[in-house]
């Protein structure tokens, strides 16, 4: 009896395997449709001073602006892309598209918005061409060089021999902005702080949630700041969610805010008309 039940779950679990599997390649099928079709978008986070009023920087957040299925975050689209290569092409389009919207508000107003682009490690080739084509793109807009910000995570930088650092210094030098996303969770030494002139530390939102409760929270997001001004670069805090942490991260120094406390990712219509068009009002 129990050998018969053995086979009956394997069964079951080879089954679940086999939908999983079909599921997946449905997926795949499905984004490179939606990229034919062009059916991704872009929302803008609002990246804020340390008073939680001013805007000059902003993230760009992937969208699948489904048919059915309504939108889709990149949660649900993202690791399957790093899987099959899609993801180059999902990262030259939500590129080109930062650098329009970038070049879109500045024309507005006049001013300056930081637009800031997430970036996978394995959209960065090891030749080199994936910063060519970066600065060839921001030299079609005429682009000031540091209104583009590239967030990457701790572990594109982790290996001091791989080409991504290179890759990273040419960008230095032509003086786009580096982010580090996330940082805090990464499996990483910080060694790369080093070796490379990185601009903004981005202190992950699992530290920020846990201040009000945590006196250890507060220590390492004190800590993450010092250690960040001494080298002189700037920290964002992400994921402010509540009055307190504001309060707390304002007391400790921090330079940026970003969270739902503030504003949630909204369409580029909707960032236009409250935080770029209002920059031009404010001026005139
Ligand atoms: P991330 O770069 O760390 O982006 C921040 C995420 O936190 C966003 O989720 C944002 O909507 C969310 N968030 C912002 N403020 C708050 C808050 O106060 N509370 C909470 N609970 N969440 C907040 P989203 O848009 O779902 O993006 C998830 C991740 O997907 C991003 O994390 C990033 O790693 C990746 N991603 C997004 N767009 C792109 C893209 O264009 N290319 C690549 N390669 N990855 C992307
Ligand atoms: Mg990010
Ligand atoms: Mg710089
Ligand atoms: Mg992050």
């Amino acid at each position: 009896l129990s050998k018969s039940k053995g086979r009956n779950r394997y069964e079951f679990f080879s089954h679940a395997i086999e939908e999983q599997a079909i599921e997946k390649r449905r997926l795949i099928e499905e984004i490179r449709i939606a990229l034919k079709l062009g059916q991704f978008v872009l929302f803008y986070q609002p990246i804020f001073d340390q008073c939680g009023v001013t805007v000059t920087k902003a993230e760009a957040l992937i969208r699948w602006d489904h048919p059915q299925r309504g939108l889709i975050g990149p949660n649900e689209f993202i690791p399957v892309a790093e899987q099959n290569g899609l993801i180059e092409e999902i990262g030259n389009w939500v590129r080109n598209q930062a650098i329009e919207d970038a070049a879109h508000f500045y024309q507005l107003s006049g001013n300056k918005m930081q637009v800031s682009v997430n970036t996978s490690p394995l959209q960065i080739d090891h030749e080199g061409l994936w910063v060519d084509e970066w600065i060839l793109a921001c030299n079609k807009f005429n682009l000031p060089r540091d209104t583009m910000i590239i967030e990457v995570t701790e572990n594109t930088l982790m290996d001091p021999d791989s080409p991504i650092q290179q890759q990273m210094l040419r960008l230095n030098n032509y003086g786009i902005d580096i982010a580090i996303d996330d940082f805090g969770v990464g499996y990483s030494s910080l060694a790369y702080l080093q070796r490379l002139d990185i601009d903004i530390l981005k202190i992950d939102r699992s530290f920020i949630k846990h201040m009000e409760s945590n006196e250890n929270s507060i220590a390492l997001v004190r800590a993450i700041i010092t250690m960040a001004h001494h080298l002189k670069v700037k920290v964002v805090a992400e994921g402010v969610e509540t009055i307190g942490q504001h309060q707390l991260l304002q007391q400790l120094s921090c330079d940026y805010l970003q969270g739902y406390l503030f504003a949630k990712p909204m369409p580029t219509q909707n960032f236009i008309d409250r935080y770029v068009r209002s920059s031009t009002l404010a001026a005139e």
